[in-house]
């Protein structure tokens, strides 16, 4: 757990992070008084003298130990930065983790963080379906450097899972095992705790692989990884984090000992974010709770009015997980809450999932999810376009799927909005069916 600042307790009780988005890490009188933190937008910080300089760059170089009670200063703003160094401290508090690194995007986040542990020869355990740049990453730039990716299907029961890489990846060989749950599209969960125990099984004694999960979907309220098992939580804080569709941006958290190689690498890729994105960050971190609570009740309302639509064949939703589906035990274990991305299936093809997006007047035809407003788009064609059909057919990511990120907008606007634009796709299939 991470050594919280003074300021995150009153009467020796700690704060609810929402409480503490607003202030936490930043003190007014460095900045004149301002009561928000301004940007601090230079490339530079000038020493003292030249004895602090020296020593700001022994820390920084790792040349001695870190007396207690001493902070790295400030150097230069690929190292770090004001602004996102009070970001650092106030993601840390949702996941209650010991150390953040804040990146320019959440490639940069994942694509840092998985180079900072493979090494050539390495075998990489993932489940599929994957966020689409992940994907690609794993598939055609890391196997350029003799690692090897190992795919396993969201869904998959525990016993296979452990199956299949005990016959797929010699011992030793796990260079790292990384989750995407919720699974992109289609909202499947992997079991983190178990995944922690068969990264210990898999691993060998001089070196323990890490496990690695990308919480975009839920975190950082809904899930906690690091509380299950996980080493490292990553973030594309372009979606939930940023909340507004106006900023790029990732990051990577866990103990200072995990997080320790990554941070070293991100100065080496140049991938910190910059001064205006922590400061963006920072704004969007106040109302984060806010947002997603009401994204999280809009897409009940959402979820439940799809599943009585008669254009609807299918919905894929965390909050509809009946006692008996496998995956209900997953749910109850690791997500408090089933957030606001649903997948749902239209009756017929592309043809009639096109006239449905193109239909849709408040609901705005764009990828990219956890924003203010509501967005739609079709997995299939957009953001899995580049996985094979092969693959598209087993992780289910059929022509007549649709990818819902709800927003903030009134609901019954929303289901007005859905409604109209599934009766005009009604008539799509009605057309074919009349055609000789
Ligand atoms: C968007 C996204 C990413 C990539 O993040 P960028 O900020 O676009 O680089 C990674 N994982 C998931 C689950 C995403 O949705």
């Amino acid at each position: 757990m991470r050594q919280r600042k003074s300021e995150g307790y009153i009467d020796g009780k700690p704060l609810q992070p929402e409480s503490l988005m607003m202030g936490y890490g930043y003190q007014p009188e460095w900045s004149e008084g301002a009561v928000k933190c301004p940007i601090f937008q230079t490339s530079t910080f000038v020493f003292k003298s030249a004895e602090e300089g020296k020593a700001y760059f022994e820390l920084a170089c790792g040349l001695r130990e870190q007396a207690p009670n001493e902070k790295l200063g400030l150097i230069y703003s690929r190292l770090n930065n004001p602004d996102l160094e009070i970001l650092e401290d106030r993601l840390a508090l949702w996941d209650d983790a010991e150390s953040c690194a804040a990146f320019e995007s959440g490639m940069a986040a994942i694509s840092t963080t998985l180079l900072a542990y493979l090494r050539p020869g390495d075998y990489l355990l993932h489940n599929e379906p994957l966020y689409g740049g992940s994907d690609h990453f794993f598939k055609h730039i890391l196997t350029q450097f003799g690692i090897t990716p190992v795919a396993f299907s969201a869904g998959m029961s525990n016993e296979a899972i452990r199956q299949l890489a005990r016959q797929s990846i010699p011992q030793g060989k796990l260079g790292m095992l990384y989750l995407e749950t919720p699974a992109n599209p289609t909202n499947a969960l992997v079991d983190i705790e178990f995944c922690s125990q068969l990264a210990r099984e898999l691993s060998s004694t001089d070196r323990k692989a890490p496990v690695v999960v990308d919480n975009t979907f839920l975190g950082p309220l809904y899930q906690h990884p690091l509380k299950h098992g996980a080493d490292l939580v990553i973030y594309s804080a372009t979606k939930y984090i940023g909340g507004h569709s106006d900023v790029i941006a990732g990051a990577c958290l866990g103990s200072h000992e995990w997080l320790h190689p990554v941070k070293v690498l991100r100065v080496y890729m140049g991938a910190i974010a910059g001064p205006w994105t922590g400061w963006l960050l920072l704004r969007s971190l106040e109302t984060l709770k806010l947002r997603m609570d009401c994204q999280n009740r809009n897409a009940r309302f959402v979820a439940d009015f799809l599943c009585d639509h008669p254009q609807v064949e299918k919905v894929y939703y965390l909050g509809h997980l009946t006692e008996s589906d496998p995956q209900y035990e997953i749910y109850r274990k690791q997500c408090d809450a089933p957030g606001g991305m649903i997948s749902f299936e239209v009756k017929g093809g592309e043809r009639e999932a096109f006239r449905f997006l193109n239909a849709l007047k408040l609901i705005k035809l764009a990828v990219s999810l956890g924003s203010t407003e509501s967005l739609a788009e079709h997995p299939h064609t957009m953001t899995h376009a580049s996985m094979c059909p092969e693959d598209k057919q087993q992780f289910g990511i059929t022509e007549n799927m649709i990818r819902l990120s709800v927003g903030v907008e009134h609901p019954e606007d929303l289901i007005t909005d859905l409604n109209q634009a599934l009766e005009k796709c009604q008539s799509a299939v009605e057309l074919v069916g009349a055609a000789p």
